[in-house]
């Protein structure tokens, strides 16, 4: 018996054109697409009016999911794995299942797209020889330590943020890196689409008496490199 495939597909992050001709065509001849939130990429399937059976996985299910869906494709079936925005195991769930899929001896094909950390790089102005990903830092435990260890980074660093902690990250890193160029790009691909430039200070002063609402990329320059 032929075994199937795991297509990993990446999805907009914002605005649904924002998807290649081959992951449309990936999803269109999957016999199943495993997702996080079927609300979410049901909005997309129907954009593109792809109908396929959706399997859930998510931080509740994962491991009976995964045993599954490595069943379904040892019988021959091929599932795209998606996750609500950009790319599947980017600051997402998915590389649990890569994994079991790969020592598994069954082939993995990416199909690439967007991803804001990538996006926000791009338009950045910042150096991007070099760079450091970090995603989310934690939110309580061990964040004093984590930034303490940034601060001493040489690369440029991209990080994740929230709407409810992205004041908070602003005004640790003016304690902590308060000299740093920081670029912070909000909602990117949408309505409201927005970047700020400058250092921790500039930034929080741009966005007071604002609520500043969305998704955020924090980008922050390496140390003296304008010099
Ligand atoms: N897999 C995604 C990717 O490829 O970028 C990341 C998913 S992670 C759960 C969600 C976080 O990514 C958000 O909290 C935000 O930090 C960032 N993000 C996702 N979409 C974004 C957008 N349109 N604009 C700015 N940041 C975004």
């Amino acid at each position: 018996m032929k075994l199937g495939k795991l297509f990993v597909v990446a999805t907009p992050i914002g605005n649904l054109e924002d998807i290649t001709f081959r992951a449309v065509e990936t999803l269109k001849s999957a016999d199943f697409i495993i997702c996080e939130d079927t609300r979410i990429t049901k909005i997309l399937l129907n954009h593109y009016q792809i109908q396929k059976p959706l399997f859930v996985m998510n931080a509740h299910n994962e491991s009976k999911a995964i045993s599954k869906i490595l069943e379904r494709i040892e019988l021959g079936e091929s599932c795209a794995l998606v996750s609500d925005a950009g790319t599947p195991c980017i600051s997402d769930p998915g590389i649990r299942l890569v994994n079991k899929i790969i020592s598994s001896k069954i082939e993995v094909v990416g199909i690439p797209g967007s991803n804001a950390a990538i996006m926000a790089l791009s338009i950045s102005g910042l150096p991007t020889d070099s760079f450091v990903f970090e995603g989310f830092i934690p939110q309580k435990k061990g964040r004093q330590k984590k930034l303490q260890e940034l601060a001493a980074e040489k690369r440029t660093i991209v990080l994740y943020e929230s709407t409810y902690r992205i004041k908070k990250l602003l005004e640790e890193l003016n304690k902590f890196m308060p000299e740093r160029e920081i670029v912070v790009a909000r909602e990117l691909t949408k309505k409201f689409e927005e970047t700020w430039r400058g250092n921790a200070l500039e930034i929080l002063s741009d966005l007071a008496n604002k609520t500043v609402k969305g998704e955020f990329v924090v980008i922050i320059a390496p140390p003296d490199w304008r010099k």
